[in-house]
């Protein structure tokens, strides 16, 4: 949700042009502040930010999209696994030209993936799982002596030659992985360029998913439990299967709603529902909604601003109207996704918590601008949790 002014929007931020009486009631009568989830030696995302909200240093934490991913899809990994997003992606004439094979389907893409795993997979040593559309994952089992290899992440290598854009080893301890890595691109070239589902999408003028690219590559975290750490049972709702895996090495219950897709087109009611009903059981329910990032993604101002109307009006408020329990209930973003750069930054973003316990501030608004003047003032990481909890003040 956080952003910068926007010129069309009179110079204020979505949060500031959106209509959110819930969202800023929570500010009125609670306590708000600046909240730093990125530290400055990591890569601003979900997979980060959403760490330190829930009070885990991912510094410590963070190994990679994979590992995380690959959780949330409940692909199991041992201590000695590496574990990579493997995206569908589209190569012509050597050229890197599309990191989604053309969003390709479910459908389709599950065909290719069985494919790659029936020719190039080998049980306990590299296998293949079919994911969503173009996101699927290359687990190497067993590889503790052997370093993670870090490969370009393909959203951010398009237009670029293949060649140039290998996996390379920095240390010798690498190269047998890398080497394997860059045998396993190149030979899915060869599996998938004359695949049926490939010649069907080209003929209709579709980018055939004609190559593998592995990336994100980590070993499982070892976290404490968010019981463990808070002496607090949480749940996680959430479309987005980073998201999950978090809440899964946090030992957290998983709750999957029906009709959600991580779009503006998202079942607001049904996760605000489903969060009521797992509040009877868990003490606390971490609930995440995309589409305002993937509006900031297609730098589409309107869009950023509805997707906060709807979320304020059809879930945060649908919350606090079924509350059967008094509760503790916050609002915050993970990171900002600008319009004006369409990508994830790293400024502090700004949160507020309404608590009886808690002593409201002056804010009285929930925006970037509003929260600096918040009772908490610029905190980082684990800060947010501790107060939240009101485990510290
Ligand atoms: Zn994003």
């Amino acid at each position: 949700m956080a952003d910068y002014p926007v010129p069309e929007l009179g110079n204020r931020t979505p949060l500031q042009a959106a209509n959110k009486p819930n969202m800023d009631a929570i500010a009125a009568k609670g306590c708000s502040g600046l909240l730093k989830t990125v530290p400055d030696s990591l890569m601003p995302g979900s997979g980060t930010a959403i760490l330190s909200v829930l009070g885990y240093d991912p510094r410590r934490f963070y190994t990679g999209r994979g590992p995380f991913e690959a959780a949330g899809r409940n692909i199991a990994l041992d201590e000695k696994d590496v574990a990579y997003r493997c995206n569908l992606v589209t190569e012509e004439d050597g050229i890197l030209i599309d990191y989604s094979a053309g969003h390709i389907t479910n459908n389709e893409s599950g065909e290719l993936i069985k494919k790659i795993s029936l020719e190039m997979g080998r049980s306990g040593e590299v296998e293949f799982f079919e994911g969503l559309d173009y996101r699927h994952f290359l687990i190497l089992r067993n590889y503790l002596p052997k370093e993670v290899v870090a490969c370009t992440p393909p959203h951010d290598a398009i237009g670029r030659s293949v060649s140039e854009i290998l996996p390379k080893a920095v240390t010798a301890e690498a190269e047998a992985t890398s080497r394997l890595l860059r045998r396993i691109i190149l030979e899915s070239k060869d599996v998938l360029g004359h695949h049926p589902v490939n010649v069907a999408r080209e003929k209709v003028g579709k980018n055939a998913g004609n190559m593998i690219w592995p990336w994100g590559g980590g070993r499982k975290p070892v976290m404490p439990t968010y019981k463990q750490k808070y002496g607090v049972d949480g749940a996680v709702i959430s479309a987005v299967d980073l998201v999950k895996g978090i809440g899964v090495y946090a030992g957290m219950k998983i709750i999957e709603v029906p009709g959600t897709t991580g779009l503006y087109d998202t079942n607001y009611e049904g996760k605000a529902d489903f969060a009521l009903d797992a509040l009877e059981e868990c003490d606390m329910v971490f609930v995440h909604v995309e589409a305002p990032d993937e509006a900031g993604h297609s730098k589409d101002y309107e869009l950023k601003r509805r997707t906060i109307e709807d979320l304020d009006k059809r879930l945060i408020g649908r919350v606090m109207n079924g509350l059967k329990h008094e509760c503790v209930i916050a609002v915050l973003p993970d990171h900002p996704t600008p319009i004006k750069i369409g990508t994830h930054t790293r400024e502090p973003v700004p949160f507020a918590i309404y608590s009886s316990n808690i002593e409201a501030d002056k804010v009285r608004r929930f925006d970037e601008e509003s929260a600096r003047l918040g009772g908490f003032g610029l905190i980082e990481g684990e800060g947010f949790m501790l107060r939240f909890l009101g485990k510290t003040v």
